[in-house]
Order: C-alpha cells, then structure tokens, then sequence
C-alpha cells in the first residue's frame, strides 16, 4: 500500500496502476466501464471493433466536418457513438478559445496569425517552384507531382493543428476515479480559470486556458500543442521534414551530377531555387530538432516545458514520468491511418486528457446501466 510519503518509482506498479480503468477502482461501480472519444471533442462510445470499420470516405467526411461542426450529435441507443455537448452548452457558429466558441482558432495572439499565414506562403512558393521546375523539364514530373502532395498533406495537418482543441480544460473538470484513488498524487488547481488542472497540464496565456499535456505554444501553428493535437503536429513535422529532404536531394543532384542541358535552369528558376534552397535547409534543420524534441517528449512522458521546468529546477533526475503510449497520440487506429490528418479516437478519453467531467461520469453510467439492459445495445461488457 502507498503512502503520500513513499512515492514508488517501481515501473510495473505505476503500469499497473495506469493500466487500471476508470472507476474500476471504485467498489461501487460497473465492472468494466470505458469512454471512447471520436474527434478528439469529447467521448464517444464505440465499439473498437466496429469503429474500426468506417470506411476511408466516412472518416475523412468526419475529419472535415468536425472542424466547424463539432457539436454534430447523434445520442440515439442504436448509435455507436455519443458526443459530449461541452457541459450541453448551445453550440454557436463563434470562434475562439474560450468554452462557448464552437471553433477553436486563437484570434489574439497577431504575431502568431503572421507565422501561421507565412508557413502557408513558405509552402506555396516551394510547391510552385518544384511546378515550374517539372514544366521546363529541370526535373520530373513525377517527382514535383509527389512534392505537391507532401505540401497539401502538411498544410492539411496544419489547419488541423491550428483548427483542434489541443486540450483544453473545462470550467466543470474533476479528476477522474482513478486519479483520485492515487494515494501519490498530488491535485491542483489552476489560479486563472479557477478549475482543476490536470497533472502535465499548463495554463497558457496565449490561449488563456489551461491545456492537457500541453508541450508548448507553436506561434507557427498559431495553437498551443496538446494531448488533443499532437498527433496532427507530429505529422506536419514529419511531412515539412520529407518535404525538405526531397528538395535539398534534388537540388543537389541536379547541381552535382546532372550534365545534361534540361538540368539548366532558367535566370529566374535559378533564383529561385537559391532562395528555396536555403528555405529547405532551414525547414530541415527546424523539423528535425522539433521532431528530436518531440520523440523525447514522448518516450520519456516529459514535454517541453516540463523539461525546462524539471531542469531549472534540477529535478530532472526524480522524474517518474512513463513514456506517452502511441495510442494516446494516434488513437486506436491502425497504423496506416495514422498517415492521414483524421481526428484520432482515443481508447480512453479521460485518461489521455487526465480529467471527466460530472456529465461524463453521469452519462457513463446511464449508458452502462442501458447496455446491461439491452445487451443489443452499446458497450460490450
Ligand atoms: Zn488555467
Ligand atoms: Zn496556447
């Protein structure tokens, strides 16, 4: 038995501990008791299952439309999903960061809005110049056809990063039963909302909210990244990265190796592959430091600014943080879909969030009492 006194730093146990579901640690409640999320907008119940067998078109419908309709609900008993109502707030057409906007876009930060809309220009003028390049015959098309896509790919996975709730914290969050019975853990709250804030939870004062497992404010993304979005940061890093190899490998080529009079390029081309050239070499040297930065956040549990704070502190030695499971970053997808910029379905919204709400634990139960009515009916049990 833990004290406050003896936090374990056994690995197995606090796994164990992790591992245990919500609520099932509560003598009173239902045996197995789980919440699914779809959207990464609040929980859903789904069959994993069943979830799994949505088609690619449905998904990406879902993905699009999310993005300004995130109150679409559909709480009939047949459904294999529910949606959480943010605390069953009217929906509004608004947008913002605060709780009653329906879609999350940090409007205040002008410096932020700048950077985002340059990363936009940057990709643009990149994706032209491979165009050109391909139509007087400097390159192949084939190849400016694949960079073409990787730049769609990584501007979708910026207007999702940039559109997603990354995690923010509700007026109405409360610990979950789990955390509740961790005899080692300490609660808090958060002196500016005025609400409980989850352990790796930050306020930002950018978005003026404080964020799950929030690693840092991108002023390129104009979003902080959090538990809700990282998995569309990781892939607009991931893709920005491909995109800069590909171009730097070509350029090089081009310029060492091919003799041919197609690899000459026109006066302007010239300039601009200069001027691109030296974009791919700072895209690169970013990507890769930010995806370094990333990994490490993951494998060690530790994000950034929990990082800076452990090591000012020189705490870093103490930490007993556990790396960040895949599934709470990609969702319970399969991994070919975690390619694509989709919301991710968490197994288990509350713990990847790392705080319910009374609605949720309410609609919980509710939806456990009907299925054990009607075993037809939503979860397995
Ligand atoms: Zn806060
Ligand atoms: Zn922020």
């Amino acid at each position: 038995m833990m004290t406050p006194s003896s936090p374990t730093n056994d690995y197995s146990t606090r796994q164990r501990q992790r591992q245990d579901l919500p609520y099932r640690d509560d003598p009173n409640a239902p045996p197995r008791l789980e919440s699914y999320t779809f959207g990464g907008l609040g929980p859903l119940h789904a069959l994993p299952e069943k979830s799994k067998q949505l088609s690619l078109p449905k998904r990406l419908w879902n993905a699009a439309s999310t993005c300004c309709q995130p109150h679409l609900n559909n709480n009939d008993n047949t459904s294999y999903y529910y949606t959480d109502t943010f605390n069953d707030l009217p929906w509004t057409c608004s947008i913002g960061t605060s709780d009653e906007h329906g879609i999350w876009l940090n409007r205040y930060d002008p410096a932020g809005t700048i950077m985002a809309l340059i990363v936009w220009i940057l990709m643009g003028y990149s994706s032209l110049t491979m165009t050109w390049l391909a139509a007087t015959g400097g390159i192949p098309v084939s190849l400016a056809l694949l960079y073409t896509v990787l730049t769609a790919l990584a501007l979708a996975c910026h207007v999702k990063t940039s559109l997603t709730d990354p995690g923010a914290v509700p007026p109405s969050a409360v610990p979950t039963a789990a955390q509740r019975h961790q005899a080692d853990l300490k609660l808090s709250m958060c002196s500016q909302c005025q609400t409980f804030k989850p352990p790796h939870s930050h306020h930002c004062r950018i978005c003026n909210r404080c964020i799950s497992r929030m690693d840092h404010h991108c002023p390129w993304m104009n979003n902080c990244i959090g538990a809700g979005n990282l998995k569309h940061f990781v892939l607009f890093l991931v893709y920005t990265w491909i995109c800069s190899v590909t171009s730097l490998l070509t350029f090089g080529w081009n310029y060492f190796f091919c003799a041919e009079e197609a690899c000459v390029f026109t006066v302007v081309l010239t300039q601009l592959v200069r001027v691109m050239t030296l974009l791919s070499i700072g895209a690169f040297l970013f990507t890769s430091s930010m995806i370094m930065n990333v990994l490490y956040g993951i494998l060690t549990g530790i994000g950034t600014i929990d990082r800076l704070k452990k090591k000012a502190t020189n705490t870093m030695d103490t930490a007993v943080e556990d790396s960040i499971p895949l599934a709470h970053i990609f969702g319970q997808d399969p991994w070919y879909w975690w390619w694509l910029p989709t919301d991710p379905q968490f197994p288990d919204y509350d713990r990847v969030m790392g705080f319910s709400t009374p609605q949720r634990l309410l609609r919980e139960q509710m939806l456990w009492q009907q299925s054990e009515d009607s075993p037809s009916h939503g979860m397995s049990v």
